[in-house]
């Protein structure tokens, strides 16, 4: 399909009293609903002067609203731009700055907090959780207009990265870009308008936008939208609905909760996990717990999603993320000298297709240093293809610990600790050392009522791991920094022990 936005518009022509948005406590909005606040908004964007290509910047909490505002930017050539509710103050500004959006749309509460900005031309609008704010107040219900046709390569919007190795990064992302990843996960994942996906995650981001909210809109699919992920909301849903996709850490607190059952998963088809790795004992203790072998896939802001395992055809491997999809081409390269590595080794991960976005936003010289000639994107992890073609994520190159000269891959130490009985989860990091350019660190988190031993945590990899690889140092925290997507924030464990050994 031509644009995101035409899907949908198609699909609520198609099946306007169908529901689209299913709230807790029952409100429901139907896909006419939908489009009708759609047009609405459009509308008001229209009159406070958004032209094609003009940035359209949203930070609000979650709300059908939200995903509308997404789909009307959309609708007149506009390019969206969502920003994480929770950052500061003075990150918001130096994103609104980077970005120079023609209108933000944030929550009324914070309407005050970002006035100064009108002095440059920006336009504020507010929008609450409950259909309130400026936004939907317009005088014309947009019925009169019509929509932007856009051109596949046509920038639809900025999505900024997590920020997990360094500054978020703005990856601008064509209307061609959405719908050719869009329409590949539809494929793959069999996903259809029988469907009805459990919606938890934030919509600021490419997991809750990208695939789940654009799978569900073109596809005529029904959400359950939650403001955000509670085991026991989720586990309340389970038996009425079809599909859940979630970061790893929906699926650890999930297992910690008895109500899951092999019963109350009976009616669902699929569950997918992304965005973060998947610990394999966690994949094996669902399956055994439900029946259900989740399935994980492989992506980020830059490229959509780039691999994933079956939904069907084939057997779904733990700690692997499975086999390119449909339309992208992945290869594992020496990442010094660009040659192509055979199965089974650990090299820079590259990808090109559709799916891959056009470069950061006014960052010229970062988007050429991360594409190779022939157009395939670094993409900053490292993995390797097993003997099938499933590709295992062994972590990111900026991660990489090189101690001697020798490389040491985290995830391989972090296998060993997370098997010890006593221990939770765990993150490996290197640190700067005088003889040997990095060492070895193990920050460990405890199972809860646990105090294991560094002695005895150190003997029990050692048997495992040449000596090189040996932590030099054990941690016990309590937990691991997460952001908000739930990743380890490696680069402040860095910070944090960083003059062990200097
Ligand atoms: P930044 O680029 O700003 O440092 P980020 O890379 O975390 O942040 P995202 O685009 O949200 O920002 O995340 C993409 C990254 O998430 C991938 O490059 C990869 O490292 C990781 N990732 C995604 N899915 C998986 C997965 N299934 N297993 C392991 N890692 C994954
Ligand atoms: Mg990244």
């Amino acid at each position: 399909f031509p644009t995101i936005h035409r899907a949908f518009a198609e699909q609520a022509e198609r099946r306007p009293d169908k529901a689209l948005f299913e709230l807790p406590g029952g409100r429901v909005l139907t896909y006419g609903d939908t489009a009708t606040a759609v047009r609405r908004i459009a509308a008001r964007l229209v009159a406070d002067g958004v032209v094609p290509g003009d940035r359209v910047a949203m930070q609000v909490e979650k709300s059908p609203e939200a995903v509308a505002l997404y789909l009307a930017t959309l609708r007149i050539g506009g390019v969206f731009l969502p920003l994480n509710p929770a950052y500061t103050g003075a990150e918001t500004d130096y994103l609104l700055q980077d970005a120079q959006p023609r209108v933000l749309v944030c929550a009324p509460r914070r309407r005050a907090a970002h006035a100064h900005h009108e002095a440059t031309g920006l336009v504020i609008e507010t929008l609450g959780t409950d259909g309130d704010g400026s936004l939907l107040d317009a005088a014309d219900d947009g019925g009169a207009q019509q929509a932007h046709e856009a051109a596949a390569g046509d920038p639809a919007a900025i999505l900024y990265t997590s920020g997990t190795t360094g500054r978020s990064k703005g990856a601008v992302l064509t209307h061609g870009n959405l719908t050719a990843n869009c329409e590949a996960l539809l494929e793959s994942w069999r996903f259809t308008a029988e469907d009805r996906l459990i919606h938890a995650l934030p919509v600021f981001h490419i997991h809750g936008l990208f695939v789940a909210a654009n799978m569900a809109l073109t596809s005529g699919a029904a959400m359950y939208y939650l403001p955000k992920f509670d085991p026991d909301d989720v586990l309340d849903l389970l038996p009425t609905a079809t599909v859940l996709m979630g970061v790893p850490t929906f699926y650890t607190r999930l297992l910690k909760n008895e109500r899951l059952t092999r019963e109350s998963c009976a009616a669902m088809r699929l569950f997918v996990s992304g965005s973060a790795p998947l610990l394999a004992s966690d994949h094996a203790t669902f399956e055994a717990r439900t029946g259900h072998a989740i399935l994980e896939r492989y992506g980020m802001t830059e490229t959509g999603m780039n691999a994933t395992n079956p939904c069907t055809g084939g057997p779904r491997k733990p700690g692997t993320v499975g086999r390119p999809l449909p339309g992208t081409e992945i290869r594992v390269v020496d990442a010094g000298t660009g040659r192509v590595l055979p199965h089974g080794e650990v090299g820079s991960i590259e990808v090109r297709g559709p799916n891959v976005f056009t470069g950061y936003w006014r960052m010229p010289e970062k988007t050429a240093s991360e594409f190779r000639a022939d157009g395939f994107f670094v993409t900053g992890d490292l993995g390797r293809f097993d003997e099938d073609g499933y590709l295992s994520i062994v972590g990111r190159s900026k991660d990489l610990v090189i101690s001697g000269g020798y490389n040491i891959y985290p995830k391989e130490v972090e296998e060993l600790l997370d098997a010890h009985p006593q221990v939770l989860e765990s993150a490996v990091i290197g640190v700067p050392h005088p003889d040997y350019g990095e060492t070895v660190v193990a920050v460990v988190v405890p199972v809860p009522g646990q105090r294991p031993r560094e002695g005895e945590l150190l003997d029990c990899v050692a048997g495992d791991l040449a000596r090189f690889k040996h932590p030099r140092a054990v941690r016990v925290v309590e937990t691991l920094p997460r952001n908000v997507m739930g990743k380890v924030q490696k680069a402040e464990l860095r910070e944090r022990y960083g003059d062990l050994f200097a």
